[in-house]
């Protein structure tokens, strides 16, 4: 069984059809293409070929390059990996090229066959770029066919000549926001992006290609490009008009990436430096920035994390041997903030699902938040009325216990108050099947403690959902001390028919996130006691990226909620507690009066209608701004250790069983630098001697809690990486 097939049909017509064995999806394999080189071959020399349509035998087109591909060539390029790597991207080249040129005379742009791709459903990175390279695009009007080159999200581009393609075909200003941001788009916006050319009924798709096939003329299939005084839509960069979009897209670039993501600078120097010259030598400069990338140790790091493990992760990595636990129907405990948003995405995943508050009133507010988000994609045009009342339908809000009596999986989502939580729990468990998983979602409450409110802990898990539920797509499934298999097994079935992407820790002081984060937080207001502008600490978080700077984050998660979490933990650790400092600014804030977003004001002042306006020019007022301002790598370094030590701790601790979650959860979880691809990414770029010395420095400089975990140290000793010694071999051979 081969990737693609190749038949001719009695009207001449050659179909390849890419129906990769044995896999869901279409992924490209070096093996794939050189099929793919053959079968060219062949449709060209063959004269009763008067043309070709390539589609796929799956529901949808295509989902990419296989990206262990590209882990597996640097692997067995030896000493030369970059060379490899440029050798198969200008393979690839050669081969679309040919589709693209379709045998058409060099000198007359005459005597070529048409080439038709039909796209029947997906079609993501090279599946799009393959199409591209076609003379024209029809795609069938499915509903959930999207269409894109979302390369950027994993930290490449598009690198087999959908760069270059793509940008001359509409100019580098309309091909920004589908090459740098990577959208996904359904086929009629495909079509206003000029992605497809044509939106038609699935049952016509091979019929419209093949009848466009047969009537092409060798003036529809000649690119643009590769005719006479062909110029770049919207202006090259020299010409004053490209000028403007050139100088626009770099600033706009800087100031969305921060210059730290190499992947989007690449981009942008591809379209740049290709739009000067002929499209041949423009795809040698694409593949040039495209192997850079790949080598770049950054773009390694967030394929790692934000596919390979990602995607394992989701595909239940570590999921416990235990039968099937697809879950039928949940019961939710609590219809607040987070029970109202786990009671929609659980509905919306088509599981059943009961939604208890204490007031009938409580409940239905609840689902009224179903409502909400559901009438939003209404406008968006993104779910239909159908859509909705079928999920609103499957939503039961009562106060009622009885009706868990058939539930087989309850999440609890009330007060954060271990005592409510007891009773609730007790309620839950006398009504429901005595063999139901019993999940809590508490952020902050030790899960062996409150599975004592139930008589078989071994079916009593956290499952601890991230706020707001229906965006956040990480899932924090925490195991107690005696939490057994099928819990754990029946959280993670969970998360996957929810399609989020879980994690799984043990049972420790703030699990893994929130124990990350919060030194984070703790590490900016310290600072702002220390005398460090605040603007500083701000910009230079987000220069390193992270998507909110530390005080931006205390207000937004509520200043009052870091000033409970204090008390809780000053009361757990006694005379150890080491936040003192940090105590006295958020203190005093929440003494102010100033809760953050929710009381618009905080850190940062806000107007009326709540939108942030400032940082807050009274902390300057208590804290004097020093007179020597620290480096902007220092308080970055000071940012990002708060955080990277504490996984590491978490890793000692056994908290973490596996760096892959440690990295993932960190992305996902609270969005720490994706371009380091994590915690461990990062210390792995760094390398062990050398976050040894910088931790040693900040110890020595801000106190202990930058001391380099025994694990460093002996890692750094040893020349280790974190991947090198946690990863399964795959990780190791993409980093
Ligand atoms: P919330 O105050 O918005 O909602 C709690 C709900 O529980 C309320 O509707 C309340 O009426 C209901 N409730 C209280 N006692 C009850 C009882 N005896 N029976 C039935 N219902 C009862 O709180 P929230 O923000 O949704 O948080 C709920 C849980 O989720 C907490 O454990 C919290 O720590 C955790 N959590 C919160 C977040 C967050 O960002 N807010 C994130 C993760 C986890």
């Amino acid at each position: 069984m081969s990737d693609f097939h190749y038949d001719v049909d009695s009207d001449g017509v050659a179909v390849i059809t890419w129906d990769a064995p044995d896999k869901s999806m279409n992924t490209l394999t070096r093996e794939a293409m050189e099929l793919v080189d053959g079968f060219l071959d062949k449709a060209l020399a063959d004269e009763a070929v008067k043309g070709i349509v390539i589609t796929s035998g799956k529901k949808d087109f295509a989902g990419g390059m296989d990206l262990n591909v590209l882990a597996r060539i640097r692997e067995e390029s030896g000493d030369q990996p970059a060379q490899a790597l440029f050798d198969f991207t200008m393979n690839g080249h050669r081969v679309l090229r040919k589709l693209e040129r379709a045998g058409l005379d060099p000198k007359t742009n005459k005597g070529g066959k048409p080439v038709a791709c039909a796209i029947p459903g997906t079609s993501a990175g090279i599946g799009t770029e393959i199409a591209l390279a076609c003379h024209r695009r029809f795609m069938a009007d499915a509903p959930k066919a999207r269409i894109g080159l979302p390369e950027i999200m994993v930290g490449l581009f598009p690198g087999a000549g959908g760069t270059t393609r793509y940008s001359r075909m509409v100019g580098a200003m309309a091909a920004s926001p589908v090459l740098l941001e990577g959208k996904m788009m359904d086929p009629k916006a495909a079509r206003s992006a000029s992605l497809v050319d044509e939106v038609v009924a699935p049952d016509e798709l091979m019929a419209k290609a093949k009848e466009w096939v047969l009537s092409a003329k060798d003036a529809d299939i000649v690119k643009p490009w590769d005719q006479k005084g062909w110029k770049m839509p919207g202006g090259a960069p020299y010409h004053p008009q490209g000028f403007m979009t050139f100088v626009g897209a770099s600033a706009m670039v800087n100031g969305k990436t921060q210059g730290v993501y190499p992947a989007a600078k690449a981009l942008l120097s591809a379209v740049y430096e290709g739009a000067l010259v002929p499209f041949d030598t423009a795809l040698r400069i694409e593949a040039r920035y495209f192997v850079g990338v790949l080598m770049n140790p950054s773009s390694s790091a967030m394929i790692r994390s934000l596919f390979l493990n990602k995607t394992a992760l989701e595909k239940g990595a570590n999921r416990p041997e235990a039968p099937d636990q697809t879950v039928r129907k949940v019961g939710v405990l609590g219809a607040g903030m987070m029970g109202a948003g786990i009671a929609y995405v659980s509905a919306n995943a088509g599981i059943d699902v009961v939604l208890i508050d204490q007031k009938q009133e409580a409940a239905d507010t609840g689902k009224a938040h179903a409502e909400g988000i559901l009438d939003k994609g209404i406008k968006r045009k993104k779910v239909t009325e159908e859509k909705k009342a079928e999920v609103l339908g499957r939503i039961n809000a009562t106060t009622e216990y009885e009706a868990l009596s058939d539930c087989d999986l309850i999440v609890e989502a009330v007060f954060e108050d271990t005592g409510v939580k007891a009773e609730v729990t007790k309620a839950a468990l006398a009504k429901a099947p005595s063999d139901v998983i019993f999940a809590t979602n508490t952020s902050t409450l030790p899960i062996t403690e409150l599975a004592k409110a139930a008589d078989t802990p071994d079916q009593f898990i956290g499952i601890h959902f991230f706020s707001p539920v229906d965006k956040m797509n990480l899932v924090e499934i925490i195991k107690g001390r005696q939490t057994g298999d099928r819990a754990v097994a029946k959280a993670l079935d969970f998360v996957r028919q929810i399609r989020k992407t879980p994690i799984v820790v043990n049972d420790a002081r703030f699990f893994y996130a929130n124990r990350c984060i919060i030194p984070y937080i703790n590490e900016g207001v310290r600072m702002v006691k220390e005398g460090v502008t605040p603007a500083l600490i701000e910009n230079a978080a987000k220069q390193v990226g992270m998507p909110l700077g530390p005080l931006q984050l205390v207000d937004e998660t509520s200043i009052e909620l870091g000033v409970k979490i204090a008390k809780a933990t000053r009361a757990a650790m006694g005379d150890a507690y080491p936040d003192e400092a940090v105590d006295e600014v958020l203190f005093w804030m929440a003494d102010e009066g100033r809760l953050g977003r929710k009381s618009n004001a905080g850190f940062y002042a806000y107007d009326e209608a709540g939108k942030r306006v400032e940082l807050w020019p009274g902390l300057a007022e208590r804290y004097a701004p020093l007179d020597d301002q620290p480096a902007v790598t220092d308080v970055q370094h000071r940012l990002l250790f708060a955080q990277v030590l504490e996984a590491v701790r978490a890793l000692e601790d056994g908290v973490l069983e596996d760096i892959r979650e440690g990295d993932v959860g960190a992305i996902l979880g609270w969005g720490f630098a994706p371009w380091s691809g994590g915690p461990f990414g990062w210390l792995d770029i760094l390398g062990a001697q050398r976050a040894v010395d910088l931790c040693d420095g900040l110890a020595a400089a801000h106190g202990p809690r930058f001391t380099a975990p025994d694990l460093l140290r002996e890692m750094a000793r040893k020349g280790e990486t974190f991947y090198g010694r946690f990863g399964t071999g795959q990780d190791a051979a993409a980093a």
